[in-house]
C-alpha cells in the first residue's frame, strides 16, 4: 500500500467510524476492527472479539443494520436447528449515511446563522446564561438567579464560531463524496471483473460441450465402422473409411 493509499484508508476508516459512533456510541469503535467490506463474518467471532455475548452482539448488528451500515447472510444449523448469522459491512451506505447526518448538521448551523442574524439576545453576564427577545422580556429582563440585569449579546464572535464550524462540515461532506467516488469505482471495477469472468466460465463451458459433441461423434464413428465390419463389407479399407465419415455428420444433422 503506497502513503496516498494509506492516508485515504485512514480517512475512510475515520468516516466508517463516525457513523457507526452515531448509531451504536462508543462501541462503534471496537467494531469497526472485526467487520469486513469483503466479506461475512460469523456473528460469534464477532462476539467473542467485543467480549459481548451472542445476545449483545446481535443487538449492536441489528441496529446497524437498520440502517443499512451492515448486512447480513444467515445459515442454519441442521442438527442444532438454529440460524447464525453473518455480517459485512456495507462501505458505501455507511458513507452515506454520514453524508446525510452531515447535511442535516449543516442545515442546523445555517439555521443558527441566519436566527443570530436575525434576532437579538440577551444574557446574564454574571452567569452566563443566554435568553432570546421573547423570553428575557418574559423574565424582565433581570436574571432570575442573580437579579443581575440582562446586557444585549455580542453575536459577532457566536456567528463567526458557528461559520467556521458550517465551513468544517462542508469540507466533510466534500471529503465523504471523493471517498463515495472512490468506493463507486472500487464497486465498477469488481463487477467488471466478475461479468469477464462470467464470459471466461460460459467460454470455458461452450469448449467443454463441444469436446463431449466431438467424443460423441468419434465414437459413433467407431460403432458404424465395427457395424460395417460385421456386415462384412470391409473388402477396401479406404473407401470404405470415406463413407464412415459421412454418415454420422449426417445422422447428426437430421437429428436436428
Ligand atoms: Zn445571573
Amino acid at each position: 500500500m503506497n502513503p496516498k493509499e494509506k492516508k485515504d484508508n485512514k480517512v475512510k476508516k475515520e468516516f466508517i467510524m463516525e457513523s457507526l459512533t452515531a448509531v451504536i456510541g462508543k462501541q462503534g469503535e471496537e467494531i469497526i476492527d472485526f467487520l469486513d467490506p469483503e466479506k461475512y463474518v460469523n456473528e460469534f467471532i464477532i462476539a467473542k472479539k467485543l467480549d459481548n455475548t451472542i445476545n449483545q452482539t446481535r443487538n449492536i448488528l441489528y441496529r446497524l443494520s437498520e440502517h443499512g451500515l451492515v448486512s447480513s447472510t444467515r445459515k442454519k444449523d441442521k442438527r442444532k436447528g438454529w440460524y447464525t448469522y453473518f455480517w459485512k459491512l456495507e462501505t458505501l451506505r455507511t458513507l452515506n449515511f454520514l453524508k446525510e447526518m452531515t447535511k442535516k448538521r449543516i442545515e442546523q448551523i445555517t439555521h443558527q446563522i441566519q436566527s443570530r442574524e436575525v434576532k437579538t439576545f440577551y444574557v446574564c453576564e454574571r452567569c452566563n446564561i443566554e435568553y432570546n427577545e421573547e423570553n428575557a422580556l418574559l423574565h424582565d429582563f433581570t436574571c432570575s438567579e442573580c437579579g443581575n440585569v440582562f446586557a444585549l449579546k455580542d453575536n459577532t464572535k457566536v456567528i463567526r464560531e458557528l461559520k467556521r464550524n458550517l465551513e468544517k462540515h462542508e469540507k466533510q461532506v466534500e471529503a465523504i463524496n471523493s471517498e463515495i467516488e472512490e468506493e463507486k469505482e472500487k464497486g465498477d471495477k469488481k463487477k467488471t471483473k466478475e461479468i469477464k469472468k462470467e464470459e471466461k466460465e460460459k467460454v470455458k463451458k461452450r469448449m467443454e460441450k463441444k469436446r463431449e459433441r466431438d467424443l460423441k461423434k468419434k465414437s459413433e464413428e467407431k460403432s458404424a465402422k465395427k457395424i460395417l465390419k460385421a456386415t462384412g463389407k470391409k473388402k477396401k479399407t479406404k473407401p470404405a473409411k470415406k463413407k464412415m465419415k459421412k454418415l454420422p455428420a449426417k445422422k447428426a444433422k437430421s437429428k436436428r
